[in-house]
């Protein structure tokens, strides 16, 4: 161990340096990725909890990224989010995912009410640029703003002024407002009624929570959202009898490998697909 000679804070310093060097590297090819067209979105349909129809579909980023495979976001939305990099990807989201919905209509595959969620990223829900960039977006594939959901993490929504306002101006425009990741612990229930939203999505998390309570907080959780006013979605639904405790709580919607997986031509699980609704 002592070969080396160097003491422990060198040894550090390295792999610090090396993690921010391996951090840049991603980053610079993310910002390629964005130009040499190597991003795509999966859709993963959300249904409702009564009778399984599909309501809309959520857009997730991949990374076709040559050497790697498809990329999970996880892997990428960090390294974005340190710079406005993440702002960039977000509009092209936007762009997409709206012309994904707009061509779908044109085929007759989704009709006037369905919806495409697509998520925002803390940084750009406080750029100055946010309510242009939905708005042309909406504009460029020619949709009423209803036909889009905007998905924010509980998180920075309470911290900053610029929140509140882009929030209103969105609600204003007519473009739904979704609470994402709802029981990761950000937001307690007392705050349900300032976050200025028109849906909560119950993170999956929660959904597959086994412990003592779980089922009960949902149904507190559900209860309260509507008695404010919200809409609930619940993500990662992977079995039946989670569904079945959901719609029983009163979930409005749901989303999960049980319903459909996300991918680039969506289509409900044939399980889904077949069942009847109970
Ligand atoms: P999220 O918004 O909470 O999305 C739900 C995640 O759960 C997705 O992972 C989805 O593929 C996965 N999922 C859905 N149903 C099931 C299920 O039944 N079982 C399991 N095991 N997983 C399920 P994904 O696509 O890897 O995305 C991870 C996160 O990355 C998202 O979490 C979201 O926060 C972020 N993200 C994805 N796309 C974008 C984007 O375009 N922009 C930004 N800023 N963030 C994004
Ligand atoms: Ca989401
Ligand atoms: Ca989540
Ligand atoms: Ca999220």
């Amino acid at each position: 161990a002592k070969a080396s000679g160097r003491n422990r804070l060198e040894v550090f310093d390295d792999a610090l340096r090396a993690e921010l060097d391996e951090v840049a590297r991603t980053e610079a090819a993310l910002r390629r990725a964005l130009r040499d067209d190597e991003l795509l979105l999966h859709y993963q349909p959300v249904v409702r909890a009564a009778d399984r129809r599909v309501v809309g579909y959520e857009a997730l980023l991949r990374w076709d990224r040559p050497g790697h495979g498809l990329v999970a976001p996880d892997a990428f939305i960090p390294v974005a989010e340190r710079s406005s990099l993440v702002c960039d990807l977000d509009r092209w989201v936007l762009r997409t995912a709206t012309q994904q919905l707009a061509r779908w209509r044109a085929e007759g595959r989704a009709d006037a009410r369905t919806t495409v969620a697509v998520n925002i990223s803390g940084r750009h829900l406080v750029d100055p640029a946010l309510v242009a960039d939905v708005a042309d977006a909406l504009a460029a594939a020619d949709l009423r703003p209803g036909a889009l959901v905007l998905e924010l993490t509980e998180t920075v929504l309470v911290s900053h002024p610029l929140a509140t306002t882009h929030l209103e101006r969105l609600r204003a425009l007519g473009v739904a407002v979704s609470i994402d990741d709802f029981g990761t612990g950000y937001t307690s229930i007392s705050q349900l009624q300032d976050l200025h939203a028109d849906t909560l999505k119950i993170d999956k998390s929660l959904v597959w929570s086994t412990s003592p309570g779980a089922a009960e907080l949902v149904r507190l959780v559900v209860h309260a959202a509507h008695a404010f006013g919200l809409s609930v979605v619940a993500e990662g639904v992977e079995d039946e009898e989670q569904l079945r405790q959901l719609r029983q709580a009163g979930c409005d919607e749901v989303q999960g490998y049980l319903l459909g997986r996300p991918g680039t031509d969506p289509r409900p699980a044939a399980s889904a697909a077949t069942a009847t609704a109970g």
